[in-house]
């Protein structure tokens, strides 16, 4: 285990970057809201929001959005919860056609794959990444159609992958960040990052 990270941008453009901020802030880490690449320097990992991930992806700075690329492919660690995890894939299916992910990691994703009747539910998610069984939120979650033999599934739920690594890149399809357990938080934070 690296050192505790000092600050964690979070992708402030749409969505609950709020709560991820409050989540850091309870885990004792400064949160820092990053909108343009600038925010990027100082940050030691990354994450990326529940929200709409088609909001986002069209209101992401294009030099932004090649910087999160490129620190992440030097080992900025990222975490993406639900739309942020759309965000990471390398394949979106059921995005728009502007929709351009930032590719971070070998998976390919459904966008609001649960249907209707269950598109929002509140169940227990068990990972060894937070030591047991812990509350998952999912509203209008993605799901995995394909991964690469890099990703470690994490936690299984209904028979589908929903938390996903790859390095020190962490997708989940559900929002830790909107429950008070900071097991998950604190399991991101926990992951070796660069050396800067
Ligand atoms: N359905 C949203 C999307 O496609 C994700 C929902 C969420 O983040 N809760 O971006």
């Amino acid at each position: 285990m690296s050192a505790p990270r000092r600050r964690v941008g979070v992708l402030a453009l749409q969505g609950d970057f709020r709560e991820h901020l409050a989540a850091l802030r309870a885990c004792e880490v400064e949160g820092i809201p990053v909108r343009l690449a600038a925010d990027l320097e100082p940050v030691d990992a990354l994450i990326l929001p529940g929200g709409e991930s088609t909001t986002m992806a069209r209101l992401m700075d294009p030099v932004l959005k090649t910087a999160i690329q490129q620190r992440s492919a030097a080992g900025m660690p990222v975490l993406g919860t639900c739309a942020g995890m759309i965000l990471m894939a390398r394949d979106v299916q059921g995005g728009r056609a502007d929709q351009e992910p930032l590719q971070l990691m070998d998976i390919k994703i459904r966008r609001n794959a649960y249907g209707r009747q269950i598109d929002s539910f509140e169940t227990e998610v068990e990972s060894r990444a937070i030591g047991g069984s812990g509350p998952a939120v999912f509203i209008r979650a993605p799901q995995l159609i394909e991964r690469s033999s890099h990703i470690d599934v994490l936690a299984v739920h209904g028979g589908l992958a929903v938390a996903l690594q790859q390095g020190n890149r962490l997708a989940l399809a559900f929002h830790p960040e909107l429950t008070p357990d900071r097991r998950w938080h604190q399991y991101f934070l926990s992951l070796d990052g660069e050396a800067r």
